[in-house]
């Protein structure tokens, strides 16, 4: 290399090293409005996974917001995700301790399930979940009696990208895709691999069909969907709300 091209090129480096970086314009937090704009409420159970940090990039790149379902067991083991989640604006709820069929339990099993989640979420975040998705999705009078004691309810899905069962990228895109309508509150679970992944496709191809990803809690919001604590929503078939 000749002398004056490295020195041509230690001048560049020099130059880019001193660019000052862009002001990144702090925009004033805007409020989205599912009312006016369409909202979609992803949300991951299960977590936080190992591949939690990967996804809270993805969704923090995007300005996006999601609704994590913890098991306590893993807020216990990881408890920095949890952290990150709520200072990153997302929305927590209980998923259980364990992962028991509620149904199956004693009911003092399902409130220690619960009690011990909420607990390991205030010690690792400050803050305890409002919102309950009993594991499987499973719910009876005792699941609700026992929500009523927390005061949460009981936050089902209105579809599942099914990344458990394919465990495909492919797959688990074209089903998000599939559920994603205006209002819908979809499952997924953040220790599929592929599902982390595939989130800034997924994310960006939702964005460019105008959704905005919020928390469940905004998707109720704008419907006017006010639960009180046992509530289940969406409403199962044969499930009446008091
Ligand atoms: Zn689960």
């Amino acid at each position: 290399m000749s002398r004056q091209i490295s020195s041509l090129l230690a001048i560049a480096v020099v130059c880019v090293t001193l660019a000052p970086t862009p002001a990144l314009a702090q925009a004033p937090k805007k409020e989205v409005d599912c009312t006016q704009v369409k909202c979609v409420a992803l949300t991951f159970d299960d977590g936080p996974s190992k591949y939690a940090g990967q996804l809270l990039d993805t969704l923090k790149k995007y300005d996006a917001k999601a609704t994590f379902f913890l098991e306590g067991q893993y807020v216990k083991s990881r408890p920095s995700y949890v952290k990150r989640m709520v200072a990153e604006g997302h929305e927590l709820g209980n998923h259980s301790y364990t992962h028991p069929d509620f149904r199956k339990v004693e009911k003092w099993d399902v409130r220690a399930e619960i009690k011990k989640t909420q607990e390991a979420v205030k010690k690792a975040a400050g803050v305890e979940p409002k919102l309950l998705r009993p594991p499987y999705g499973m719910v009876d009078l005792t699941v609700s009696d026992v929500a009523v004691e927390f005061g949460m309810p009981i936050i089902l899905w209105t579809g599942g990208n099914e990344d458990w069962s394919s465990k495909n990228a492919t797959a688990i895109k074209k089903k998000s895709m599939e559920v994603a309508k205006p209002g819908s509150i979809v499952l997924m679970h953040d220790w599929v691999k592929q599902t982390v992944d595939s989130m800034p496709a997924i994310v960006k191809s939702l964005q460019k069909k105008g959704y905005h990803l919020v928390t469940v809690s905004e998707v109720l919001k704008a419907q006017d969907v006010k639960l009180e604590p046992g509530d289940v929503f969406p409403v199962p078939a044969g499930w009446e709300n008091k």
